[in-house]
């Protein structure tokens, strides 16, 4: 499905207008992309793409994009990001050129079978399946992700052509409204970023991510770049002085090779920002060194560690930061060395050492080599990978929102090698425990699991493993797995396989309140059958038969006001529902200093709704914000910028309104400053003057520590909106000596 398709209609008179210099255009994207993949053509392939090209553009001839421009343009762009950027072939062009055709057009699968054969049938089918997927209103991205990944497990190509399309829709999503920005972003940040990573396409992924904060999170974007720019020529200076004396040496040491400084992505400083609670100028590794080696295959592993000594004599290494994926290749497939040195000026840079062969793989990812160089080690990762997805995808039956947790932390997360016992290698992702290493053995394993030796020290189930750890399991034929298994898991196999065994056990404990409740239900006359214990079902609010016999066995629910049901015949009657007791939600609301909220939120239908402010980002005005449509609650109003937006609308997109701030200067919001500097005597005059003083803004807790010089405060303040707060802002970071002034979101 395409995103961008407007009414053909509309815009069909504009067509006519500039028909011959349009066609002229399609024509110069067409032969680029022909130029592109010429040097991959066999005997008769030209014509076949000819032909592709031919019947999408006679197909979308009549559709236009949401920027106005001819469709076809689109699966050109894509073709061409499957050529020069992912590195696909002649059957994956084709593909592209025709990926939206079966979808929105009179183009069935049937005729490309007939035109291109079965295997590209096959593929276009795939990708026509993963927009039926996404396109869906009910938009629940979760299942919608499951079926992406069923179809991924059959053929590499279809997602890397999904990635090229998402690629090009992120790059014009310009044109879209807002809220389909938003929405077309967190999806991209949610699903297809982890994915490009895990494909190995790490620049695909860096733009993806870049692209999307840039809709999500524009004034922190721009304000990075800005940023960036700016210290652009400090930070050339530094890496040429930090780069001569290394290149002095390598080309003494005879090497061909390239070596250059590369800064890092405004997403991947951001995170690092957000994570570490530090400034723009506070991150150090702004950029990494990058040396690419031209070097046989033979020698690869041999150069790269010369260099890395060549490297590690001018400058000291950090000895936990060395990081080696030649020996141990990432499962996406990439190889590298990675070390911190200490440089000029004291300062930690990160360098990256690769060859050729390498770089290209970390560039265009592995999948490009995928079933074309047979039998590699390759070949193998990948289909390992696949095989673990389909395992679990098999035995799935749980929530899929949990599934693409689960999914994300088991296969897009990073990973740590351990050990068994006899040195085969395992691959997990980071944060598993002793307990995911035993079911990834064996579920057996897994379920009898007391503990474990970790590198022969004695450590309990929930003890979280690093890389290069060797591991043996200790198991107990009296094990049984519990509830909290659960939290001490990562992997989505581990999960399924405690849910399973808790379900076993939960069976048999269940069978004795199902006699229970079989005996009292006789009783009273009633008849033990599905219809009268649907009713209890219901009475107790539960969501099966299992949980009511559970319950009983356990006496969860001790049947007392089963005395109140009528018998009519052998059925029962629930007695009258009490009426359901109000529950103020006071937890939820935000404080006000003035009474009654005035403030209207203007949903699509631009009604008065009640909403309340998340607690976790607390919104002001002024703040870019959606609603989100709770159960109990209401409309609950996050920041764009809240750390769970992107969950939110990535799988419940059909809940997300557009909400709009009204003009209103007769509440004020609560929220948290906090404020670093130097301590000094009456600094806390000072702020408060500023603040009550000056401002007249209400304070509602203030708190300062100081240490060693230095002080920590925490102010909650009520603002009217983002202006007012700003103003505050900018105020205190007028004030000698204080560092930093700092929004936060915590109560
Ligand atoms: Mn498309």
């Amino acid at each position: 499905m395409e995103e961008q398709v407007t009414n053909v209609v509309q815009q069909a008179a504009v067509y006519n207008l500039t028909g011959e210099q349009e066609k002229k255009e399609i024509l110069r994207h067409y032969r680029a992309l022909l130029r592109a993949i010429r040097y991959k053509f066999k005997k008769g392939d030209k014509e076949l793409v000819r032909r592709a090209f031919e019947i999408a553009a006679d197909a979308h001839k009549t559709m236009r994009r949401k920027s106005g421009e001819p469709y076809i343009i689109h699966p050109i762009a894509v073709a061409m990001i499957c050529v020069e950027e992912i590195g696909l072939g002649v059957r994956s062009t084709i593909c592209a050129l025709l990926h939206d055709t079966v979808e929105d057009t009179d183009i069935s699968l049937e005729d490309v079978e007939r035109e291109f054969g079965n295997e590209i049938a096959r593929i276009v089918d795939g990708l026509t399946k993963i927009s039926n997927a996404i396109g869906s209103n009910s938009s629940q991205q979760a299942e919608n992700f499951k079926k992406i990944l069923l179809t991924l497990t059959d053929d590499p190509r279809v997602i890397l052509i999904k990635l090229a399309d998402r690629l090009h829709n992120m790059r014009t999503l310009d044109s879209m409204k807002r809220e389909k920005q938003l929405k077309i972003s967190s999806e991209t940040v949610w699903v297809y970023a982890p994915l490009a990573h895990r494909m190995g396409l790490y620049n695909i992924k860096t733009e993806l991510e870049d692209l999307s904060m840039k809709y999500m999170e524009p004034e922190t974007y721009k304000d990075i770049a800005k940023k960036l720019a700016e210290t652009r020529r400090e930070r050339t200076r530094y890496i040429n002085e930090f780069i001569r004396p290394v290149k002095d040496k390598l080309v003494k040491g005879n090497f061909n090779f390239d070596i250059y400084g590369r800064p890092k992505s405004i997403h991947s400083i951001w995170n690092k920002m957000k994570k570490k609670g530090v400034t723009f100028e506070e991150v150090y590794d702004l950029f990494a060194i990058r040396v690419i080696l031209d070097s046989p295959t033979e020698k690869e592993k041999e150069d790269c560690w010369k260099v890395y000594s060549i490297i590690t004599d001018e400058y000291t290494p950090s000895p936990e930061r060395l990081r080696d994926w030649l020996s141990n290749p990432k499962s996406n497939g990439y190889e590298a060395l990675h070390t911190t040195v200490m440089g000029p000026q004291g300062r930690w840079v990160e360098v990256q050492i690769r060859t050729r062969r390498m770089n290209e793989i970390a560039e265009k990812g592995l999948a490009a080599h995928y079933k074309y160089k047979e039998g590699s080690a390759d070949e193998d990762r990948f289909d390992k990978w696949f095989g673990q997805i389909r395992e679990v995808l098999a035995t799935q039956d749980t929530d899929t929102v949990d599934f693409l947790q689960d999914f994300k932390i088991s296969f897009l997360a990073e990973e740590i090698y351990v050990y068994t016992p006899k040195g085969d290698v395992k691959m997990l992702p980071v944060g598993s425990t002793a307990l995911d290493f035993a079911f990834s053995i064996h579920s057996a394993v897994g379920t009898k699991c007391i503990g474990a030796k970790v590198n022969h020290k004695l450590v309990p189930i929930s003890h979280k493993l690093r890389s290069g750890d060797q591991v043996e399991i200790i198991t107990s034929n009296k094990q049984k797995p519990s509830e909290d298994w659960l939290n001490i898991v990562v992997t989505a196999k581990a999960k399924n396989k405690i849910k399973d065994a808790l379900k076993e056990v939960k069976r048999a404990i269940a069978d004795e309140g199902k006699y229970i409740l079989q005996r009292k239900l006789e009783g009273i006359g009633a008849a033990f059958h599905a219809t009268n214990i649907d009713i209890l079902v219901n009475h107790y609010k539960l969501n099966s038969f299992l949980d009511l016999f559970y319950n009983i066995a356990i006496k969860a629910n001790d049947l007392k006001d089963l005395k109140e049901f009528n018998v009519l015949g052998d059925k029962l009657e629930p007695p009258k529902p009490q009426r359901p007791v109000e529950v103020p939600h006071v937890d939820a609301i935000p404080s006000y200093s003035k009474k009654d909220s005035e403030l209207i939120i203007f949903g699509e239908s631009s009604d008065k709704i009640m909403y309340t402010l998340a607690r976790c980002c607390n919104p002001i005005p002024g703040d870019d914000v959606f609603g989100f449509v709770s159960t109990g609650k209401g409309l609950i109003i996050h920041r764009t910028t809240c750390p769970n937006s992107p969950s939110l609308m990535a799988n419940y997109s059909h809940r997300v309104v557009k909400t709009k701030w009204a003009k209103n200067k007769e509440i004020s919001f609560l929220t948290g400053l906090k404020i670093i500097g130097m301590d000094d005597v009456g600094v806390v005059n000072k702020i408060t003057t500023i603040i009550s003083g000056d401002l007249k803004i209400n304070i509602s807790a203030l708190t300062i520590e100081s240490k060693e010089g230095l002080f920590e405060g925490t102010i909650k303040v009520f603002v009217h909106d983002k202006e007012e707060l700003e103003e505050l802002v900018a105020r205190l970071k007028q004030l000698k000596g204080i560092h930093s002034v700092d929004r936060f979101d915590a109560e």
